[in-house]
């Protein structure tokens, strides 16, 4: 016993040796995070894909253990969120941008900015005419919550039915969706299949097992009144999370031929 005590003490001059070492073989990567504890650079060579798969130039991992798991797997989470959002919306080129823009605040949208801002979880349903930033507001408040370390996915309702369809049919694996943000909601063509991975959707949401934005140009009934027999259930769960109105700054001004586009 005493002897194996006296091994584990002893481990610190080796510890010390193999960093003076180390440091000379191996070269830090400053696009990796530092250590969570005590800052010290990320080693190269590491992809952190998984939270473990990562090195830092200091001892935390061996002599706190615990607190560093902790706190890698959430800077893991920062880390990793955003890259898989980036990822999202290469496949919607024209969105990126909405990442970094603020949106001009004004009457139409004010509701619609608070309740981004308040959002914390649950069901977010934004709707109003097209060409309003919807998909713009829906995407700042995404990038809020992958800069707090949450997972958010982003697509179209139509890519959404067309990867439940493939993996369906076998082909083709599904995220795990955390949190989604579901574009263009009520533009889908309705199949029984279709009906039932949104009513799924929207009923695991509600029951807590992922959060949903949801944008459409339909209002909740519209929507809802789509979807035939389902439609009544989809509604009172959309209506039992937030469902706020977005509208454009003048509409008025603008007239009834206002430029048909996507929020
Ligand atoms: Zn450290």
């Amino acid at each position: 016993m005493d002897t194996h005590r006296r091994a584990v003490l002893n481990l610190a001059p080796l510890l010390e040796a193999a960093k003076v070492k180390r440091g000379q073989e191996i070269p830090t990567d400053p696009t990796l995070p530092p250590c969570p504890l005590c800052g010290a650079a990320a080693l190269a060579g590491y992809t952190f894909a998984r939270p473990g798969q990562i090195e830092h130039d200091c001892d935390c991992s061996y002599l706190e253990p615990e607190h560093y798991q902790a706190a890698l797997l959430k800077s893991w989470r920062r880390y990793t969120a955003p890259k898989l959002l980036a990822k999202d919306l290469e496949g919607y080129p024209r969105y990126r941008c909405y990442l970094e823009k603020p949106l001009d605040v004004h009457a139409g949208n004010r509701a619609a900015i608070e309740a981004a801002r308040a959002y914390r979880g649950g069901l977010l349903y934004l709707w109003g005419p097209p060409g309003v930033g919807k998909t713009h507001l829906a995407l700042r408040l995404a990038g809020r919550l992958v800069g707090e370390g949450r997972f958010v996915r982003f697509r179209s309702e139509l890519d959404f039915l067309a990867e439940e369809r493939l993996a369906a049919a076998g082909e083709g694996v599904l995220p795990q969706y955390e949190r989604l943000v579901l574009d263009d909601g009520g533009k889908t063509r309705l199949t029984p299949f279709t009906l039932e991975r949104l009513y799924a959707l929207v009923e695991r949401s509600s029951a807590g097992g992922c959060d949903l934005i949801i944008t459409s140009n339909l209002s909740p009934e519209a929507y809802a009144a789509r979807l035939g027999e389902v439609g009544e259930a989809v509604l009172s769960r959309i209506q039992g999370g937030v469902v706020v109105e977005v509208q454009g700054p003048d509409r008025r001004a603008r007239g009834p031929s206002a430029p048909e586009g996507r929020a």
